[in-house]
């Protein structure tokens, strides 16, 4: 049986695992992302003792935050892109990986990755154009569209959309640091944190927050329904751990679509359109194994 070795990299924390599938995680690791330099040799050598405990790995899947280059006839393949994160900007990830490790190597964002992993091993499993959408530090989304993983001419920038926003209902600026009330400005953890001064965990379920929370994520989710006719959404991250979210998001994406996309799964069947990741909190790392899986056949 083949094994694979899998970097989920965020902001916050890399979540590393050496693993076949979801049943078959022989090890995972999670620690702090720092500089560069310190946290992609900590992820090397989880994977070289994973290696030398499990044997030869088949391929390596890195999925990453952003903004990077997944275009593997780019000259700057594997590169993390522009982050304000500092060390990271510009920085040759899969060429970091590629010097300690001869075999397959595959990259792309954390969401394309998830969106694989679920298509695979979840909730997402016999459709061929789907999306799955975190809502947690930072807003981003991963679709697959027609049986492939969308990157276009970098990959999709899916919580950067431009959503409705009514001043006089709620004054809070927004804070992309770029475009300030994008649905990532308006509708992340750190957005609900500072508009209400609490943090999300301990904000209480029947809160206004929630609602307003919903009528943001839904205002986006409807732009990209339209958009990429999606068979399924999927919501993951942080901030869906909120889970009366799921009812109040379904209800106006309902109710700003009016009637007006005619199928069954929106206007019957919404409880099973709209959905959270059927790996749950694995579904970064599973998504690293999937991105792996692939690139190895
Ligand atoms: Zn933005």
């Amino acid at each position: 049986m083949s094994i694979f070795g899998g970097i989920e990299a965020g902001g916050s924390k890399f979540v590393c695992a050496i693993a076949s599938g979801p049943q078959d995680i022989r090890d995972r690791i999670v620690f702090p992302t720092t500089t560069p330099e310190e946290t992609i040799g900590r992820a090397i050598n989880f994977l070289q003792h994973g290696e030398e405990k499990f044997g030869r790995l088949s391929a390596i899947g890195i999925a990453s935050f952003g903004p990077l280059d997944p275009n593997p006839a780019s000259g700057t393949f594997g590169y993390i892109t522009s982050t304000p994160k500092s060390g990271w900007s510009h920085y040759n990830f899969v060429g970091a990986i590629r010097s300690a490790f001869n075999i397959p190597i595959s990259f792309d964002t954390d969401v394309n990755g998830a969106a694989l992993g679920e298509q695979q091993w979840g909730a997402a499993t016999g459709l061929d154009t789907f999306l799955y959408m975190t809502i947690g530090t930072g807003i981003g989304g991963g679709a697959m569209v027609n049986g492939e993983l969308l990157h276009g001419m970098l990959h999709p920038e899916m919580g950067h959309i431009r959503i409705p926003h009514d001043f006089e209902a709620d004054p809070y600026p927004g804070n992309c640091p770029f475009h300030g009330d994008c649905l990532e400005g308006m509708a992340s953890g750190p957005a609900l944190e500072k508009r209400w001064r609490i943090f999300p965990k301990n904000i209480p379920p029947d809160h206004p927050a929630w609602d307003l929370e919903a009528h943001y994520l839904a205002s986006g989710l409807v732009t990209l329904i339209c958009t990429l006719s999606p068979q399924r959404v999927l919501l993951g991250g942080g901030v869906m751990e909120q889970t009366q979210l799921f009812p109040l998001i379904r209800n106006k994406v309902r109710e700003f679509l009016n009637g007006y996309v005619q199928v069954s799964q929106i206007l019957e069947n919404i409880d099973s359109y709209i959905l959270p990741p059927a790996l749950g909190n694995q579904a970064g790392v599973l998504g690293s194994i999937a991105l792996a899986y692939h690139v190895a056949q």
